[in-house]
């Protein structure tokens, strides 16, 4: 691009979970390598991990990208130290605090605009108060949701016409209304904020997202036009959205440094676990992992390794469990378990390097709980996948990828529980995880799932939709300014 943006800072104010700050990063990377100044804004605990990742990152000569800490309020909303992230919150019934505090930060962020008078500000949907922060200043503000022009336009629909107030059970089928393509959902895959009626302070800080996103100056979306181009016209033509698609951003991690780095410490070795992928054949592996939050109980677990033993296959697992917290066998793994899928299944307790692991070719299969940046991420790496969602916006991505995308199989969750998932068992695991390991329908998705990947690669390369709508929005901020 020429010089007339070189001046610009963008401010980044992601929510602090790793699904959301992730995302974030790689956005500020995809601002910095067109020549703007990037600044993510967090709490110190994250700052930390932040800085490690950006401190990898390319930048073009005239372009920066650094982190501004403001201090997070945990004790005024009574929170353990140490919590600055969703994923430190030490039992589900503490959430509703994590989300009292983040209302806290508005001040600091004030002060942040008043010293820096950044040119823009991209804050996560959690923050609907930051659309007043930066009209105060003057600025756009941009909206970043982290999650599918599918699931967007689905959760609109469902808060507007309540369709799940018209059914008489819990498993009756309904439609969602004024969304293309006759989807249809139960009142149990519906996420319990938006049941609540205005009763819980999540559900009035959901609505007031939902409403902050037409004051603001648009919606950047991790998403790009070929993949579900049906739900981004919807979103902007019919529900009156401005929005920008600029993804799959997680494809401005080339090499596998870069993508090694994402998130949290790994706690396997990276060229460990790139040895072990190796030694297998390609696509012969499947990949499980439920994201950054999810936290399936230990009888799960166990369905979970029974279900995937029986399946035959290779597997890459990862457990958010660590080994050094029990003596002797873990209870949730079936007795020498390890022993026996030695060379077949590697389990991964804590993090995983998984943009690294899903672009290797070994990997033909992915089991998801379909949070969106994982979601994405298996169609850019073009392998069919699992759905199991559990929680947040993860049925609407589930419908995505198995009903509209056809790239997936789902495993049978029924309803949505939050954090620890529904139960499902082995015999469902090892029956999906063989669906789109084997046989000719397997085949099929995996045929589709590599052209997905293409098309998404493409996006992103110069003249690619992504690249162009990313264009649009930098003229459009520039001659803001200029
Ligand atoms: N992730 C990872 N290693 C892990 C678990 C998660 O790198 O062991 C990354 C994953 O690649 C994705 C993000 O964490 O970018 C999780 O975001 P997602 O939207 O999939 O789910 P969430 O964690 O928000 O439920």
């Amino acid at each position: 691009m020429g010089s007339e943006h070189r001046e610009l800072n963008i401010f980044f104010f992601p929510f602090m979970a790793h699904g959301h700050i992730i995302p974030t990063i790689d956005m500020a990377k995809l601002f910095a390598s067109r020549g703007f100044n990037a600044t993510i804004i967090t709490t110190p605990l994250n700052a930390s991990h932040i800085s490690k990742t950006i401190g990898k990152a390319k930048t073009p000569a005239g372009s920066s990208i650094n982190v501004q800490t403001i201090g997070f309020p945990r004790e005024d909303a009574g929170l353990p130290e140490g919590c600055e992230n969703i994923d430190a919150v030490p039992s589900p019934d503490m959430i509703p605090k994590f989300f009292k505090a983040t209302v806290l930060l508005q001040e600091p962020l004030e002060q942040l605009l008043h010293q820096h008078h950044p040119h823009c500000l991209v804050a996560d949907m959690f923050f609907p108060w930051a659309t007043d922060s930066a009209s105060k200043f003057g600025i756009p503000r941009l909206v970043f949701h982290g999650t599918s022009y599918f699931s967007l336009c689905a959760s609109e629909c469902m808060r507007l016409y309540e369709p799940y107030k018209n059914v008489s059970s819990d498993s009756e089928p309904f439609l969602i209304p004024n969304l293309p393509g006759e989807i249809k959902m139960t009142r149990i895959q519906v996420p319990d904020y938006m049941k609540d009626n205005e009763d819980t302070e999540f559900c009035r800080m959901f609505n007031s997202s939902k409403e902050s996103e037409l004051r603001s100056y648009g919606v950047v979306v991790n998403s790009f036009y070929e993949l579900e181009q049906v739900y981004a016209d919807h979103y902007s033509k019919v529900l009156g959205r401005r929005t920008w698609h600029i993804g799959p951003l997680s494809l401005c991690n080339r090499d596998g440094e870069e993508k090694a780095q994402r998130g949290k410490q790994a706690t396997i070795d990276e060229h460990e676990c790139l040895k072990w992928l190796d030694s297998k054949e390609p696509n012969s592996v499947v990949y499980v992992c439920f994201g950054s939050v999810s936290d399936l109980t230990e009888s799960q677990l166990r369905e979970i390794a029974i279900g995937l033993e029986a399946s035959g296959q290779h597997f890459i697992w990862v457990v958010k469990r660590s080994k050094k917290d029990v003596e002797g066998e873990e209870e949730w793994l079936p007795q020498e378990f390890e022993k026996r899928m030695e060379g077949r299944g590697l389990i991964i307790r804590g993090w995983a390097p998984q943009v690294l692991i899903l672009d290797h070719q070994a990997v033909g299969g992915f089991v998801t709980h379909c949070g969106w940046n994982s979601t994405l991420e298996g169609v850019s790496a073009g392998v069919p996948m699992v759905t199991w969602p559990v929680a947040a916006e993860q049925f609407y991505n589930e419908k995505l990828m198995t009903e509209v995308l056809k790239i997936g199989v789902p495993v049978g969750v029924r309803k949505w529980v939050g954090i620890m998932g529904d139960y499902v068992k082995w015999e469902a695991v090892e029956k999906a995880v063989n669906s789109i390991m084997r046989g000719e329908e397997a085949e099929e998705m995996r045929n589709r799932a590599k052209e997905l990947g293409q098309m998404a690669r493409r996006a992103v390369e110069k003249g690619g939709s992504s690249y162009s709508d990313l264009n649009a929005l930098i003229q459009e901020l520039s001659a803001h300014y200029y």
